[in-house]
This record gives C-alpha cells, sequence and structure tokens, in this order.
C-alpha cells in the first residue's frame, strides 16, 4: 500500500479528499494480511465499490472501519482521518472544543472520538526504557501553595513519570502513570511496565523508591533544588502547562490518556514521517470501543 508520509497537511488533504479514499486506506491496512470472515471464517470474498468486503460463503459484508477504532465514527472518515492527522502531528495538542469548532462537531462528540484516538496511542510496553533513566513524581490541578514536599492533599492528580536520557542528557523518551499515593507500592508499577531492569535509574532521596532497588538499579541522589534532574523537571513542566492549558478539567478518569497522547508525540517525534500512519495502523488494529465503556 502507499503510505501516508510526512507533516505537510496540503498533501494531506489531496490525499484523503473523500470517504472513500479514506475507506481504501482502512481497507489496505485491515486486510493486508487478506481477509477472513468474521462470522464463519471463510477467506473468500468480494471487494465492494467501498472497499467492504463481502464473503464468498455466508454474504457477510465488513466495512473497512468496522470493529476498529473507526467504528461507526459520527462525522464521517475524512474529518476522522484530519483529526488524527493532527493530533499526531501538532506539538502542542488539541483540546475538544478546537476540534468542535474546526470540523463543526458537537463537543461531546470531539471528545469521545479524541479519547479513541488516545487509547490507540498507549504505549506497548514493549521497548522499556534504557540507559540512563531518571524517575520523578509530580501533581496536578487544585491550589498548590501552602504545600511542600510530598505533603499534598487528596484533591491533587499525582503522577509519577520518567524519562530515558541521551548521552547529551536529552530526553529520549518519556512515559507517566497516574498514582495514588508516593508509596514504593504505588511507584513500583512505572518501573516494571516502561524500565529495563538494566537500566540505571537515578532518582531523588525520596524513601518510597528505597524498596524498588532491590529489583532495579536505582541511584539515589539529593534533588539540590532539581539543578541534579533538569531534562526530568522541564519535561513535568511542560506536562503540566500542557495539561493547564489545553484541557481546563482533566478528569481522574481520563487523565492517563492524556500523558498517553503526551508520551505517544514525545516518544516519535523522531520519527514524524510516519506518525501518521502508525497511528491509523493502532487504530484499525484496537478494537472497537465505545466511551461509555472507557474506564
Ligand atoms: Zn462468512
Amino acid at each position: 500500500m502507499d503510505i501516508f508520509k510526512g507533516q505537510q497537511v496540503i498533501e494531506f488533504s489531496k490525499s484523503f479528499q473523500s470517504e472513500l479514499d479514506c475507506k481504501k486506506y482502512l481497507a489496505e491496512l485491515k486486510w493486508k494480511d487478506g481477509f477472513t470472515c468474521r462470522k464463519c471464517g471463510h477467506y473468500g470474498s468480494q471487494i465492494r465499490k467501498d472497499f467492504a468486503r463481502t464473503c464468498n460463503k455466508c454474504s457477510d459484508t465488513e466495512s473497512a472501519g468496522a470493529d476498529t477504532l473507526f467504528h461507526k465514527v459520527k462525522f464521517g472518515l475524512v474529518k476522522a482521518f484530519h483529526i488524527c492527522f493532527e493530533m499526531s502531528t501538532s506539538t502542542k495538542g488539541l483540546s475538544a472544543m478546537y476540534v468542535a469548532k474546526r470540523y463543526s462537531i458537537n463537543r461531546k462528540t470531539a471528545m469521545s472520538f479524541m479519547h479513541k484516538v488516545r487509547m490507540a496511542m498507549k504505549s506497548s510496553e514493549n521497548h522499556p526504557m534504557q540507559g540512563e533513566v531518571h524517575v520523578d513524581e509530580f501533581v496536578v490541578g487544585g491550589q498548590e501553595a501552602g504545600h511542600t514536599g510530598r505533603s499534598y492533599g487528596g484533591k491533587k492528580k499525582k503522577i509519577v513519570c520518567a524519562v530515558e536520557l541521551t548521552e547529551a542528557g536529552k530526553v529520549k523518551r518519556f512515559y507517566a502513570l497516574k498514582i495514588k499515593d508516593f508509596s514504593a507500592k504505588s511507584l513500583r508499577p512505572i518501573f516494571d511496565h516502561h524500565i529495563d531492569k538494566e537500566a540505571q535509574v537515578v532518582t531523588d532521596e525520596w524513601k518510597g523508591y528505597r524498596p524498588i532497588g532491590k529489583d532495579y538499579n536505582i541511584k539515589q541522589i539529593p534533588s539540590e533544588l532539581g539543578l541534579n534532574f533538569k531534562a526530568i523537571h522541564t519535561i513535568i513542566h511542560q506536562v503540566k502547562s500542557w495539561l493547564r492549558t489545553i484541557y481546563s478539567w482533566v478528569s481522574k478518569r481520563h487523565i492517563e490518556r492524556y500523558l498517553s497522547e503526551y508520551s505517544y508525540r514525545i516518544n516519535r517525534s523522531q520519527n514524524k514521517e510516519t506518525i501518521f500512519h502508525n497511528l491509523i495502523t493502532r487504530m484499525v488494529n484496537a478494537d472497537k470501543m465505545y466511551i461509555s465503556n472507557m474506564i
């Protein structure tokens, strides 16, 4: 198939002008390894004009978007593809309000589709971070004044994050997870999901990291007001201001999906040429999802 490459919006609009253009792209991705009927398991099919497939045996017709994250998208595939393109190639991310206005769709509908896109952006957890990895936590939401250290009230959302650094000390990859508190038990999952056991992990001197050190190489050093953790503190600052400016209210239920979106763009900033194609592939490979089922 012809993979869409690049970030040029005019090229993009030319490639995906009609519903049929989008359906063709989805069909080529969906059935790249051949067709198997979802009803009877038969392999033979007829290709319809709209790139759907009709089973030769039981006559079931399956559309290109069926049972993917494009399943029954209310506002059509051209808009859906454009939203995916903007969400993957923009550096800042978009708000549901912006998407609703720009594509003349209902804000709730926009929000629901954007959450599906974020689901597709979630890490596969197949490539744990290696080399030098820094781990730290932060909080978002509510009033920040009057609290110091880790003594935050219950209203704030607590997040633990990790960065893989380049040799020059720059951020190569970033992952973040919502946590209940700052205990070792809550801090542990980011290690198990995203950090290689051989990585050299550096944290500040918080005691919550100590028990995790029996399974991971953790070096604890003083933060020196953040000077020892410049790269991770810069990215924390960026994530916080992004959450604050783009999303006026990020529910606890959804915050991990926003974090997935942020990580996805950071971690693929070296592969922007194929980022749209990567996202569409993920959308096609994921099962259909209704917003009411999203936990
Ligand atoms: Zn069949």
